[in-house]
């Protein structure tokens, strides 16, 4: 039989992680992920921001892009940042575009396993739905009236990952300025916006897994077994710091809020500034 030569190893440099941030979270949240998981992919992940840094730009190895996009929490400013993410990707010979947040863990072991498992030359749109039933939207396409279309999107809060293959078909309404365009038409945010396009002009359905987390969810619930096993995890903003992942020992809850060093050391005990392992 043939070698299926699209199924080979998944590399991390087959990966395009890129994260989304704003320059008011340079300190407070991406310092956190340039400590933990992103110096483990130091290659692979590639910062959208909206202003200059020299010490965020000065760090070896961050791969920083000012968006120049507003740095306001509103849909233009937001589709402004997904739309520059989506060019990048398109750019670089990356296999796999994965969208996080700046409050996301991405686990590499995990996100890799997952990718592993489907071909990115089939058209693959991974991630968590936000709510427990399709969207719906209007498109203003017709002059006489308007249509409507039922769709699932993958929330941006949890993450998610796209297929070079399904990305590359997705270019005549995202690449270059034109998914500002589509984001305007069916006034829909950035993730919303990545969901229709995909979902309801390409006819393509988002594969639905539970291996990615927002803060959306009761982060406290997910069993302390399968923590390590999931793909992305976050933790509650400054209005609900306790919806953070239960994982116990090594940092106290003081020394780490947000449970992401707890788990980095857990996975990574080698790491410089994570406690020496009890000799057995
Ligand atoms: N964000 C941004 N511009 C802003 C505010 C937020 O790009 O003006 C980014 C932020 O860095 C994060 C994402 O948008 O990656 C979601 O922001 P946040 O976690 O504050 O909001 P929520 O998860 O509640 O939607
Ligand atoms: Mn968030």
């Amino acid at each position: 039989s043939s070698i299926d030569t699209s199924k080979d190893a998944l590399e991390l440099d087959d990966l395009f992680i890129a994260v989304k941030t704003t320059r008011k979270y340079h300190k407070t949240r991406l310092d956190l992920l340039l400590q933990t998981w992103i110096s483990r992919a130091k290659q692979q992940t590639f910062i959208f921001t909206d202003g200059e840094d020299q010490d965020l730009r000065q760090r070896a190895g961050i791969q920083l892009i000012n968006t120049n996009c507003s740095a306001m929490h509103t849909r233009q400013a937001l589709c402004c940042k997904m739309a520059v993410e989506y060019d990048k990707f398109i750019e670089s010979d990356r296999k796999w575009f994965c969208h996080v947040d700046d409050d996301n863990y991405v686990n590499l072991f995990s996100l890799r396993h997952l990718l592993a498992s489907f071909s990115h030359s089939q058209d693959i749109y991974l991630g968590r739905p936000s709510l427990d039933h399709p969207i719906e939207a209007i498109e203003r396409v017709k002059s006489d009236g308007s249509a409507s279309v039922r769709f699932w999107f993958a929330t941006g809060g949890a993450g998610f990952c796209i297929s070079r293959g399904l990305a590359l078909k997705m270019s005549p309404w995202a690449s270059m300025g034109n998914f500002i365009t589509t984001a305007e038409m069916v006034r829909l945010p950035d993730d919303c916006t990545i969901g229709y396009i995909i979902e309801g002009l390409l006819g393509v359905k988002m594969q639905h897994t539970p291996l990615f987390h927002s803060h959306l969810e009761n982060l406290q619930r997910l069993p302390l077994q399968t923590v390590l096993k999931q793909v992305t995890l976050s933790y509650g903003g400054p209005d609900n710091k306790r919806n953070v992942v239960s994982v116990g020992g090594i940092f106290s809850l003081e020394q780490d809020p947000t449970r992401f060093r707890t788990i980095h050391c857990l996975l990574y005990p080698d790491t410089h500034w994570c406690p020496p392992r009890k000799t057995r």
